[in-house]
């Protein structure tokens, strides 16, 4: 069966392409897709943008209504890192959806991806760190509020540590959090996951990979879940910008093969959301970005 991926134009808010966050990789990404064979039409879907009720389940109603309306004060667009206009509002809407479609369609068929998503910076109470929403936080207590799920578990391996999600769920028991992240890296104070794991910096391919042989049979032992939320940010590759790990290539196809062949073998449904990658070559970071699809095309 081809991969469900879900996808939306509107994804890219057209950002300049020297801004800070790679607005481009979006598109670039779709077609890194389509020249693999992995964006098949019969398998795309593209997100409705999220009611107002799902935003307010993970977030705050007065941080939801400003988005909505584009009226985010200057102060918290200046840690989200760029103004909320009528674009970037959009696509954090349609991104937001794209993870509860995708996490539907995991439960459907087993895995999916949305090719975006991992807004892992935004806390209950605001957007941060080129977060709006947090899409995965709204799927979850969207998935949980309707009874399609009773036990989430989220693993989080952007080089950032998920300090957003922890934040949101922190009160839901039915939702446990696991975030392996860059220890000396945004967000300065973090928020504790149910689960941390912090790398020092220049951690390479073989240690990462060690580690997360080591936790994924704890994580998926502890309770019987019924989707894992896997966020593949890859900042964690040696040439990004942002990060400060150091795998390559072949270390990151690793990592996505070992989490998804993992689940996959514990029989666990799988929602994939591409996370955080800074780099200024956006070709290459797109390409990054493919290999969570192709790793996830094997298993669908
Ligand atoms: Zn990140």
């Amino acid at each position: 069966m081809p991969l469900q991926i879900v996808h939306h134009p509107d994804y890219d808010a057209g950002f300049a392409v020297n801004h800070r966050f790679p607005m481009s990789k979006y598109p670039l990404l779709m077609e890194a897709l389509r020249a693999r064979g992995l964006a098949m039409p019969e398998a795309l879907s593209m997100p409705e943008p999220a009611p107002a009720k799902w935003l307010k389940l993970a977030h705050a109603a007065d941080y939801v209504d400003q988005v909505l309306a584009c009226e985010v004060p200057e102060r918290i667009e200046r840690e989200i890192g760029f103004p909320v206009g009528r674009r970037v509002s959009l696509r954090a809407q349609l991104a937001t959806a794209g993870t509860v479609l995708a996490a539907r369609l995991a439960l459907k068929h087993g895995i999916a991806c949305n090719a975006a998503g991992g807004s892992h910076h935004a806390r209950r109470a605001q957007g941060a760190g080129f977060c709006t929403f947090n899409d995965v936080a709204v799927a979850s207590l969207a998935l949980l509020a309707e009874r399609a799920v009773e036990n989430i578990l989220i693993v989080d391996l952007d080089v950032h540590q998920g300090d957003g999600t922890a934040d949101i769920l922190k009160d839901e028991p039915r939702a446990f959090t696991f975030s392996m992240h860059g220890d000396r890296n945004y967000p300065a104070r973090k928020i504790a996951s149910d689960l941390d794991i912090a790398l020092p910096d220049g951690t390479g391919d073989a240690a990462y990979l060690d580690r997360l042989r080591a936790i994924l049979p704890e994580l998926s032992a502890r309770r019987r879940w019924d989707i894992v939320f896997y966020n593949a940010g890859v900042d964690v590759h040696a040439e990004d910008r942002l990060g400060r790990l150091a795998l390559s290539d072949n270390g990151l196809r690793a990592r996505d093969e070992m989490v998804i062949n993992h689940f996959h073998t514990a029989g666990i449904a799988l929602c994939g959301v591409i996370g955080g990658g800074y780099s200024t070559d956006v070709p290459a970071l797109a390409a990054r970005h493919a290999f969570l699809f192709e790793a996830a095309a094997r298993y669908a």
